[in-house]
C-alpha cells in the first residue's frame, strides 16, 4: 500500500527540514512502521490507533467495531520515534513533551482520503497518543441500512420530510450518530435545499453539502458558523453536537423561524435529551414548540458469521424471561476472519420519537423525566425490542444485547 502525507494541516513545520535526529537507515526503519501500522488499522477497518508506552514496551492498539485490542509492541527507542514522527506530520512541537498538542494530516491511500486527528497527552510513563482515523471519501450509507425496523424507518422519514423544526439523534460516544445525520442528509440537496454542516471533525465528505469544519484558534465555532448559515439562505443546517448555550439557543431559534435543524446530543434517551438541552438553556417552552422528534440510537456487534456458534441458551432465565426461542440464539466462536473476536462490524437499533402534542405538552409543562418518559414511549420499538429482535435472528448475542442495553430484567 503506498502512502503519502499530503500536507500537515494546520501544521507550522517545514517537513522536510524538521527530520527528526537519526541517521538515514534508522529514518526508514520508523516510516515504514508506522506505515505497516496505519496499513493494518485501515485493512481491519479501526477507527483509532493509540501508542501507549509502559515500563518496558510501547503498546500499540487499535479500536475496532468500538474495542481495543493489541496491534503490536515496539521496543521503547522505536516507539518513541514513531510518535515522534507522528506528531511532526500532525504539526505538533516535537520538542515539547509536557503539555497536551493537538495536530492532524492526511493521507492519500489509492483512491481513499484518510484524516488523521492526533492528540498527545504526557502521562507518568512517558507522551501517549492517539489517532482517531477518518475515511473522509468513504461511502455514506442509505438511511434503510443502518438497521431501522420498517416503521421506524417510516417514522424516521416523515421527521425528515418537515420543512422545519429540531430533530435531535442521542446515544453515548461511538454510538452510530454521526452515521445517522449523514444518511440522514443524503439526496437533501437535490431536493432543491440548500444544506449545510457545521461539525468537529468533519468525518466524511457528503456531496451537495456545504460542510464547515470548527476551527476554534481562527473564531470560527459552533455558534458563528449557524449565525452564518442563516445570512446564506440555508433550508436544512446539521450541527455535529450541540455541547454549549449559545449553540443551543441558535439551534432552536434556526428550528423555529422555518428551518430543519438536525444535531446530535450526548443522552441517553428521549427524556434524556430534554434534560440534557434544559442543562443547556434551552427553555421548555421553546423546546417544545420547536421539536419534531428524537431519535436514540445504540450499535451492536454482528456475530461473525464463519464462527457463531447455537449458544445452548435452554433453560437460561434470561431467555426465558424474554421469551426468546432457545433454538435460534447464537454466541461468538472467534476465528481467523474476526481476529478471534467473534464479531464482524456493527448494525445500529432505534428508538424514534415523533414529537406528539401529548409529548410537547409535557416538555413545556417541565414535567419530570419519569412523566416524560412515559410521553415518549416510541411508537414504532425501544431500543430492547429492537435489540430482541437483532438477537432471535442470530444476529448477534445476548450478551452483546446485555452490554448494549442493559439486563432488561433491571
Ligand atoms: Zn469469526
Amino acid at each position: 500500500m503506498a502512502f503519502s502525507a499530503t500536507r500537515a494541516l494546520g501544521g507550522h513545520e517545514d517537513l522536510r527540514s524538521a527530520q527528526p535526529p537519526y541517521d538515514g537507515g534508522r529514518a526508514r526503519i520508523v516510516t515504514r512502521t508506522l506505515d505497516e501500522l496505519l496499513a493494518g488499522a485501515l485493512a481491519a477497518r479501526a477507527s483509532d490507533l493509540h501508542f501507549e508506552p509502559d515500563q518496558s514496551a510501547g503498546l500499540v492498539r487499535r479500536r475496532v467495531d468500538g474495542f481495543l485490542a493489541e496491534a503490536t509492541r515496539l521496543d521503547l527507542e522505536l516507539f518513541g520515534q514513531v510518535v515522534a514522527r507522528l506528531k511532526l506530520l500532525s504539526g505538533m512541537d516535537i520538542a515539547e513533551r509536557r503539555r497536551p498538542q493537538d495536530g492532524r494530516y492526511c493521507l492519500e491511500v489509492g483512491s481513499r482520503t484518510i484524516d488523521l486527528r492526533v492528540s498527545s497527552m504526557p502521562t507518568m510513563l512517558g507522551e501517549r497518543l492517539a489517532v482517531r482515523l477518518l475515511d473522509l471519501r468513504g461511502r455514506v450509507p442509505e438511511l434503510e441500512e443502518l438497521g431501522m425496523s420498517h416503521d421506524a424507518l417510516v417514522a424516521y422519514r416523515r421527521m425528515l420530510e418537515a420543512p422545519s423544526g429540531f430533530i435531535a439523534i442521542v446515544g453515548p460516544t461511538g454510538s452510530g450518530k454521526t452515521t445517522t445525520l449523514y444518511a440522514s442528509l443524503r439526496g437533501k440537496s437535490e431536493r432543491g435545499m440548500h444544506v449545510a454542516s457545521v461539525e468537529d471533525p468533519v468525518e466524511a465528505r457528503i456531496p451537495g453539502i456545504a460542510q464547515v469544519q470548527v476551527n476554534a484558534r481562527a473564531g470560527l465555532t459552533f455558534a458563528s458558523a449557524l449565525r452564518g448559515f442563516f445570512r446564506q439562505d440555508c433550508n436544512v443546517m446539521m450541527i455535529g453536537e450541540l455541547r454549549d448555550a449559545e449553540t443551543s439557543d441558535i439551534a432552536i431559534s434556526a428550528a423555529l423561524s422555518g428551518h430543519l435543524v438536525l444535531s446530535t446530543l450526548h443522552a441517553g434517551d428521549a427524556a434524556g435529551a430534554v434534560e440534557r438541552l434544559s442543562e443547556l438553556g434551552v427553555r421548555r417552552t421553546s423546546l417544545a414548540a420547536a421539536l419534531t422528534g428524537i431519535v436514540a440510537q445504540r450499535l451492536m456487534r454482528r456475530l461473525c458469521m464463519a464462527c457463531r456458534r447455537p449458544s445452548g441458551a435452554e433453560g437460561d432465565e434470561l431467555t426465558r424471561h424474554l421469551q426468546l426461542e432457545a433454538s435460534t440464539l447464537y454466541e461468538p466462536g472467534g476465528c481467523a476472519a474476526c481476529a478471534g473476536t467473534g464479531y464482524d462490524g456493527r448494525v445500529g437499533i432505534f428508538e424514534v420519537v415523533w414529537a406528539s402534542p401529548m409529548l410537547c405538552e409535557a416538555i413545556a409543562a417541565d414535567a419530570s423525566a419519569s412523566m416524560m418518559a412515559g410521553h415518549a414511549r416510541s411508537q414504532a420499538g425501544s431500543l430492547l425490542t429492537c435489540a430482541l429482535e437483532r438477537v432471535a435472528c442470530g444476529e448477534t448475542s445476548l450478551g452483546e444485547l446485555r452490554r448494549v442495553v442493559g439486563d432488561p430484567r433491571r
